[in-house]
């Protein structure tokens, strides 16, 4: 660029009188005065030649890059309050009493309802959750909040009916198709791998059914919230757990999310 403009110079030198060339000299060095005096103040943008260098961002090291004509930073006192870390985020966990706020689900002859035991059940995880810390929304079984519902995990609590003597365990399912599967896999494996050593009782994979795999509330909530069902027990059979040992069956649910959350325990 200065070759350009001693040429230039030189030329006008050369060719014009003494006067205009004395005038043309001023004046270019009044516009390069006033240029270097607006160009800081941002009236003049400043174009950048590209050197062939490459920018390093500054997340990697680099010189941090002003954007052009952004206001010129002021040194400012220096702060010597330490700052203050971002909130940690609060887990948030969703849960389905079965059949809450709608019917009675599966009924015993002796007028035991499988929402009852769902609902004490679900009161009782709620509770072990919120001592952790964790935030915990109870949803209705067709509540109008999980559409679209965003957590870090959804669970909805059921039980097996009355219907088969003889049937004893638990089942655990995620939805059919799922957004998430890899994600939904871990849930589905943590909370039947530690319901099962919390409460003994066998998984039972032969009666899982489209009302598990199909369940409406996996439809519903946002495609990127894990979700699962959990089938307690057989409300004949298992009865005496469900209803005697609640404690138990939270626990199980409630360790199941935690290794699902939080990873394994290390031992
Ligand atoms: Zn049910």
């Amino acid at each position: 660029m200065s070759k350009t403009v001693s040429r230039a110079k030189s030329v006008v030198l050369s060719e014009a009188d003494p006067w205009t060339a004395g005038l043309l000299l001023r004046g270019l060095v009044i516009l390069a005065a006033g240029l270097a005096l607006l160009a800081p103040l941002g009236f003049v943008p400043i174009i950048p030649v590209a050197t062939g260098a490459i920018a390093v961002p500054e997340s990697q090291g680099g010189p941090a890059l002003i954007p052009l004509g952004a206001p010129t930073p002021t040194p400012g006192p220096v702060a010597l309050v330490t700052p203050v870390p971002p909130a940690p985020q609060v887990i948030r966990v969703g849960v389905v009493p079965g059949h809450a706020g709608s019917d009675s689900g599966a009924i015993c002859p002796d007028g035991l309802q499988e929402a009852q035991l769902n609902a004490q059940v679900a009161d009782l995880v709620a509770g072990m959750l919120r001592a952790r810390g964790w935030t915990v929304d109870l949803l209705d079984e067709f509540d109008e909040r999980l559409a679209g519902y965003q957590a870090n995990v959804l669970v909805s609590i059921h039980a097996d009916s009355c219907v088969y003597a003889g049937k004893t365990g638990f089942k655990v399912a995620r939805a059919e198709s799922s957004y998430i599967p890899g994600s939904e896999d871990i849930l589905v494996s943590c909370l039947s791998r530690y319901y099962h050593a919390r409460t003994g009782l066998p998984f039972d994979a032969n009666t899982i059914t489209f009302d598990m795999t199909r369940y409406h509330a996996f439809y519903e909530i946002h495609q990127n919230t894990p979700a699962a069902i959990i089938e307690t027990g057989f409300m004949l059979d298992d009865r005496e757990l469900l209803v005697e040992r609640q404690d138990v069956v939270a626990a199980g649910i409630v360790e199941g999310l935690v290794c699902f959350l939080e990873g394994e325990p290390v031992r």
